[in-house]
């Protein structure tokens, strides 16, 4: 029998495996302005979406004609009592380079600036193709990459640093607002808004549409695995692909050899490589990392000739003691608070899993995906750091330039988004080992 075209969510008699929990379900689209979640971890599996490629063309287009002028103009001006500094958001850059700080002036360039612009690139290119009905070999790569950029390209984090800085500097200095800060604004609303128009599912599912041949063999191969009514993606020798979330049938003919996803080309495993010694690594040198990251001054100020340094703690003082409350607790939460909070969640996830203890997987799977999410705000100091140190530069008056701290910071960051990404969540329900009465028929 001939499978019929399938475009977005035509079909819903097929399976999935939950990318948390690798639990086998049943694929239901869900019905408007609702989600599938998995029952056992609480996973958002599936969103339901409507023109997706049409839209997030649309976005992406818009987000590119936004993106030059956001980065090319003038963001700010800074005046102080006739002298003033004006600039984009490359000459933060710039003067990370000039004061020798590569590594923060490099990730800074990645995560404000380059980043952004070949997401949207990509995203364009992708959704063109697909509109026209083309389907080029690199358009998988092309959508691969894409995903792989969505935790470290940063433009709402750098907005809320603009913020930050405006309100800190405003009783202080004139603050006059440049034509890119207003496209800068315009670049992050359309950059949230991709987030939510792209539906990674139907994408793999259009750019996978010249393969119908083999669908139907793979759909009966889960059916059937299912049909002996075992569970997980795992134990059904079923591989969930990390990249694309295709299920993929384990070939005995392929044993002990690589095998690849037919979808997107990654390389598949039924768990990720050495995930707990990886993220057992990375977690501690983020911990080690946070030493000298708080404890080192992060910049230092000079005020009418009168040098002093400064950690992201006094910083934190000074806002409290200024009556900023608000922009203290922001600064407090995502330098201080959130690193820690990621570093304590991931040994507790990995101590669960080296003494085997089953227990709140539900709220501990839940924690994982928030330590996934929140990685990339703790950048917005670095940022805060990159813009005071270019604007506030009135020679003898006030200068800010930055410390040693910010590249502990920069890598303490880092290494803590690698960490949540070298985890793999399933190793959690792995210990259940097939214990759990769960039952499909309650989904
Ligand atoms: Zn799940
Ligand atoms: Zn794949």
């Amino acid at each position: 029998m001939k499978p019929k075209p399938y475009s977005t969510f035509d079909r819903n008699d097929w399976f999935l495996a939950c990318p948390d929990c690798d639990l086998v379900l049943p694929k239901v689209q869900p019905p408007k302005g609702n989600r599938t979640e998995c029952p056992r971890c609480g996973c958002v599996l599936l969103n339901h979406c409507h023109d997706t490629v049409s839209r997030s063309l649309a976005l992406a287009l818009t987000g590119l004609l936004f993106y030059f002028p956001a980065v090319l103009l003038p963001l700010l001006t800074f005046r102080k009592l006739g002298l003033s500094e004006t600039g984009n958001i490359l000459n933060t850059v710039q003067e990370f380079i000039d004061q020798e700080y590569f590594l923060v002036a490099l990730i800074v360039l990645l995560s404000a600036v380059l980043f952004p612009l070949v997401k949207l690139s990509l995203l364009a290119t992708v959704s063109f193709c697909l509109k026209i009905k083309r389907h080029p070999e690199y358009l998988k790569l092309f959508f691969r990459i894409y995903n792989y950029l969505d935790s470290w390209a940063m433009v709402e984090v750098f907005l809320l640093g603009i913020m930050i800085t405006i309100i800190k500097m405003q009783d202080s200095t004139e603050i006059y607002f440049g034509a890119g800060f207003f496209c800068f604004i315009g670049l992050v609303l359309v950059t949230m808004a991709t987030s939510l128009t792209v539906c990674k599912e139907s994408f793999w599912m259009l750019i996978e549409s010249k393969g119908e041949r083999s669908w139907q063999y793979f759909h009966n191969t889960i059916s059937a695995a299912l049909a002996i009514g075992i569970k997980t993606a795992a134990t059904n020798n079923l591989f969930l692909c990390r990249e694309c979330h295709l299920l993929c049938y384990n070939h005995p003919g392929h044993a002990g050899k690589k095998q690849i996803c037919r979808r997107c080309g990654a390389t598949l495993h039924f768990r990720k490589p050495a995930s707990i010694s990886r993220t057992w690594a990375l977690t501690i040198t983020a911990l080690l990392l946070l030493f000298p990251a708080n404890l080192l001054p992060i910049m230092h100020v000079d005020f009418l000739g009168i040098p002093s340094s400064s950690t992201i703690l006094d910083g934190i003082k000074i806002f409290f003691q200024e009556g900023s409350y608000f922009i203290a607790l922001i600064i407090l939460t995502a330098s201080i608070l959130i690193p820690i909070f990621k570093i304590v969640g991931l040994v507790i996830i990995l101590l669960t899993i080296q003494f085997r203890r089953p227990k709140y997987l539900r709220q501990k799977t839940a924690m994982f995906r928030f330590i996934e999410f929140i990685g990339r705000w703790s950048m917005l100091d670095i940022f805060v750091i990159a813009l005071l140190g270019f604007y506030i530069n009135f020679g003898f008056l006030s200068s800010i330039e930055t410390a040693p701290a910010a590249t502990y910071f920069c890598l303490v960051v880092v290494t803590t988004m690698l960490a949540a990404i070298t985890f793999d969540p399933r190793l959690l329900w792995d210990l259940l080992n097939g214990e759990e009465d769960y039952e499909l028929s309650t989904q």
